[in-house]
C-alpha cells in the first residue's frame, strides 16, 4: 500500500452521479410524516402546496437505493467538489496518538459548509418547476447563504427569514446573502401571522429555528409561485448529502482504509446522515461494521435527553408532524454558539438508526468545544466552525483514548465547515467569557409536555 498523503483527492469525474437513499435499506423505515389535523399519515401530494413536487417525491421514497443525481447539479458540484478527505497527520502528531484520524472538509465554498449540497438541488428542482422563488429559515446563517448562492445560479428569487440573534451577532452574514440577491429578515419579524403571535406570546425573543421556519413556510404558502426549503432535518436533504458520505467511502477505499469509527456533529442530522449514509448502508446489509458517533452540543441536547415521540418541526405548528428524538418544538435554546445545532429535534432517519443502535450518541459542552477548536486550528491550519468542532473535539477524545489502548484505530470525522463568521464566539472564548449552558431536567420536561399525544 503506499503512502497516505495529507490530501486524497478524488477525480471531477469521481464525484457521485447518483444520491444513495440508506432508507432503502433500513428494515425499520422513519415513521411516516402525519397530518397535523387529521393525524393521518401524509402522501407526497399532500407536501406540494409546501414543496416542489420532485423534492416531496424524495421526502416519501422509501424505497429506491439509488437516485440519480441531474447533469446540471453535478455540474455546479463540479465547482467546489470532491471536496478533499485529509489525514491528520499534525493533529495526530500533537496529541501524540497511534490512531489515523482523516476529516472530510466541506468548508471550501463560499457559503462555508456542506449545506451548498443540498440547496442547490433544492433550487434546481425549484426551477425545473417553474417557480418564481423559494423561502426559507437560517439560524446560523450558512444555509440561507448556501441557497442565496444557489437561487442565484438559477435566476430564482430568494426570501430568508434569519434567527433574530443570528441576524445581529452576524451582520456580515446576511451582507453575503444579499449580494447573492436574498431578501433577509429577522425572525420572529412582524411580516407574518405566525411572527406577529410568537412576539406576543415570548417578548423580547431572541427567536429560534423552530419559529422561523414557521415564517418561512406562512411566507411561501401566501404568496403565488413560491415554495419552502428546509436546510437540515428533512430525509431529501439527507438524501443530497450523501455526496459526502459517498466520496469518503471512496477516497478511504482507493488506499484500503477501512474507518473504525465515524463521527459527525448532529443538528437537524444532514451532515451526519450524509457523511455515514453508504457505511449505515454496509451496516444494514451485514457487510461490514462501524463504530458511529453523533455529536451534539449540552445545550440542545435532542438525542441524549431528548424522547423519541411525534412532534410539530416548527414553533408555529404549521409543519406536518414527524417522529423524531425532541427536545419539543417550544424549546428554546440557550443563544449557544453554535447556531447549525439549535434545532429541537433530529432528522427521523437518524432518530430511527439511533432508536436501533446502528449508531451511538454523545452530547458536549461549549467551552470544551472551543478548547478543541483552537488546538485544531492552531495545528491544521483550518478555523473550524463551532457546530463542526463538536464533532472535533469527539474525536480527539477517541484518539486520546486510543494513546490509553494503543490502538491504532482509523477515525474518520466530518469537518463541516469554517468559522470565519463565528468570531464573535472566538471573542467570547479567547476573553473567558463563554458559558456552558445545560438545560435542566425540568425544563425538557416542560417543553416535552407540549408534545402531541399520539
Ligand atoms: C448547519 C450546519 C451544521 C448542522 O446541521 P446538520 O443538518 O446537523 O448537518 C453543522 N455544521 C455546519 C458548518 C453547519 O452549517
Amino acid at each position: 500500500m503506499s503512502e497516505i498523503p495529507y490530501k486524497i483527492y478524488l477525480s471531477e469525474n469521481e464525484i457521485p452521479t447518483a444520491w444513495y437513499n440508506v432508507r432503502a435499506d433500513m428494515k425499520n423505515k422513519p415513521a411516516p410524516l402525519l397530518n397535523p389535523g387529521t393525524g393521518e399519515p401524509l402522501k407526497a401530494e399532500d407536501l406540494y402546496p409546501i414543496f416542489c413536487e420532485e423534492l416531496s417525491k424524495q421526502e416519501m421514497n422509501n424505497d429506491d437505493q439509488w437516485i440519480d443525481i441531474p447533469g446540471e447539479i453535478v455540474d455546479f458540484y463540479k465547482m467546489y467538489r470532491p471536496s478533499p478527505l485529509v489525514r491528520a497527520y499534525c493533529l495526530e502528531k500533537e496529541l501524540d496518538t497511534p490512531a489515523h484520524i482523516y476529516y472530510k472538509f466541506e468548508g471550501n465554498n463560499t457559503s462555508g459548509s456542506h449545506k451548498l449540497n443540498s440547496a442547490i438541488a433544492q433550487a434546481y428542482y425549484a426551477k425545473k418547476q417553474g417557480l418564481k422563488g423559494v423561502t426559507t429559515e437560517t439560524g446560523a446563517g450558512q444555509w440561507g447563504t448556501a441557497l442565496s448562492m444557489a437561487t442565484a445560479y438559477f435566476g430564482l428569487d430568494c426570501q430568508v427569514y434569519m434567527v433574530k440573534v443570528s441576524y445581529e451577532q452576524k451582520p456580515f452574514r446576511r451582507e453575503v446573502m444579499r449580494t447573492y440577491g436574498a431578501t433577509v429578515t429577522p425572525s420572529p419579524s412582524m411580516s407574518t401571522n405566525v411572527g406577529r403571535k410568537i412576539n406576543e406570546e415570548f417578548p423580547g425573543t431572541n427567536g429560534s429555528l423552530g419559529c422561523a421556519i414557521s415564517e418561512a413556510v406562512e411566507a411561501a404558502t401566501s404568496q403565488e409561485g413560491y415554495r419552502y426549503v428546509l436546510g437540515s432535518v428533512l430525509s431529501q436533504v439527507l438524501l443530497h448529502q450523501s455526496v459526502i458520505g459517498l466520496e469518503t467511502k471512496a477516497a478511504l477505499d482507493k488506499y484500503g482504509i477501512k474507518a473504525d469509527t465515524i463521527i459527525g456533529c448532529a443538528g437537524g442530522g444532514s451532515n451526519l446522515g450524509g457523511l455515514i449514509s453508504p457505511f449505515v448502508g454496509q451496516m444494514l446489509r451485514g457487510e461490514a461494521d462501524y463504530d458511529i458517533i453523533a455529536v451534539e452540543p449540552a445545550s440542545c441536547p435532542s438525542l441524549t435527553r431528548g424522547s423519541y415521540v411525534y412532534d410539530f418541526c416548527d414553533t408555529g405548528r404549521v409543519c406536518p408532524l414527524a417522529k423524531m428524538y425532541t427536545l419539543g418544538s417550544n424549546f428554546m435554546p440557550a443563544p449557544n454558539h453554535a447556531g447549525g445545532l439549535r434545532y429541537h429535534g433530529m432528522s427521523s432517519i437518524v432518530s430511527q438508526l439511533y432508536d436501533d443502535k446502528l449508531i451511538r450518541a454523545t452530547s458536549v459542552k461549549q467551552t470544551d468545544v472551543f478548547a478543541a477548536a483552537e488546538k485544531f486550528a492552531r495545528v491544521e491550519g483550518i478555523l473550524p466552525a463551532p457546530e463542526s468542532s463538536h464533532a472535533i473535539k469527539v474525536a480527539i477524545d477517541e484518539a486520546l483514548k486510543c494513546k490509553e489502548t494503543g490502538e491504532a484505530k482509523n477515525i474518520v470525522f466530518g469537518l463541516t465547515g469554517t468559522g470565519y463568521f463565528d468570531l464573535v464566539a472566538y471573542q467570547k472564548y479567547n476573553d473567558g467569557v463563554m458559558d456552558d449552558y445545560i438545560p435542566t431536567d425540568e425544563e425538557i420536561a416542560k417543553s416535552l409536555a407540549q408534545c402531541p399525544k399520539i
